[in-house]
């Protein structure tokens, strides 16, 4: 992704895709003292875009990492990297890290927090798992509790495991991966929340140690409106075998269907083909 024409705003100015470097004594790098966000823009509108920004800000402040730019100043960088890229639909990365400075060790309160904006086309995040459903692989690693790390905020270190787990996962020929969390209760994906149908009725894992994905929270909305009845609670993995339906939500993934996760296998029946289009009319309209 580094060698490509374009263009990236950092740190308050428009630069070449190529010069959008850092130094190799960077905080974040040896630390993970970084936040980001992940978004989608669909004919020339950023969905949530607002959202994202003041996540983001939040995300930051969880991570003792004040970000030094408002919302609106994140929402025009995100503006100008569309227009200067020329871009009506795609999909945008703003990322916020402490720099290189004058600490090198553990404390960066002295090296200041740095953020970045790039976008670029990106197609469906699963592949083709859309039409058919994705296959996925149980993670051996378990989301970490809030009492560990600040689990709502979207931030780099809590992506280590989920990058370990989706190569075991793609090793065994899967898409993706499932994470049980610290208390052994159905979690989320590696980027992507996850929802079940049974008997009409939609489960989904309480957000108490998960991301609550924006998209996650769209879907809910959607599926109140069409007078489904959305049950967040505990789910145990012994449930995965009565489920029929199964998809992830999130703002790269949009709402991909699942076919398997392990051995326990998922139709890609009617509620979820109906949320998968109506989610994809929203974003659009
Ligand atoms: N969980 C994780 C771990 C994620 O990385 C993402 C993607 N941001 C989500 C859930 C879904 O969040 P959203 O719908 O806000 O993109």
């Amino acid at each position: 992704y580094d060698d490509r024409d374009g263009k990236i705003w950092m740190d308050g100015q428009l630069i070449d895709w190529r010069d959008a470097n850092v130094h190799i004594l960077t905080h974040a790098l040896h630390y993970a003292s970084s936040v980001f966000e992940g978004e989608r823009l669909y004919e020339g509108k950023i969905f949530l875009s607002r959202k994202h920004s003041e996540r983001l800000l939040k995300s930051g402040e969880m991570m003792d990492m004040p970000i030094p730019y408002t919302v609106d100043e994140i929402e025009a960088a995100k503006q100008a990297v569309v227009e200067a890229n020329n871009l009506t639909n795609a999909y945008i990365r703003v990322v916020a890290w402490r720099g290189a400075g004058e600490d090198m060790g553990v404390s960066s309160a002295r090296n200041p927090v740095r953020m970045a904006v790039a976008a670029w086309a990106w197609g469906d995040y699963y592949g083709d798992a859309k039409m058919k459903g994705a296959k996925l692989d149980i993670a051996k690693w378990k989301r970490p509790s809030p009492e560990t790390i600040p689990t709502s905020a979207k931030a780099a270190g809590l992506y280590m495991i989920c990058t370990m787990s989706k190569h075991a996962a793609e090793a065994k020929g899967c898409s993706d991966a499932l994470f049980m969390d610290y208390r052994g209760y159905v979690a989320e994906a590696t980027g992507a929340n996850v929802f079940f149908v049974k008997d009409s009725d939609v489960h989904t894992p309480l957000p108490d140690a998960i991301l609550n994905g924006l998209t996650r929270q769209t879907v809910i909305g959607m599926l109140k409106d069409k007078g489904v009845t959305v049950h967040e609670r505990h789910i145990m993995p012994e449930e995965l075998a009565d489920f029929e339906q199964c998809w992830l939500t999130g703002s790269a993934a949009e709402v991909t269907p699942v076919g398997q996760i392990g051995e326990h296998t998922f139709e890609v029946g009617a509620l979820t083909r109906e949320i998968a289009e109506d989610y994809e009319k929203l974003v659009r309209s």
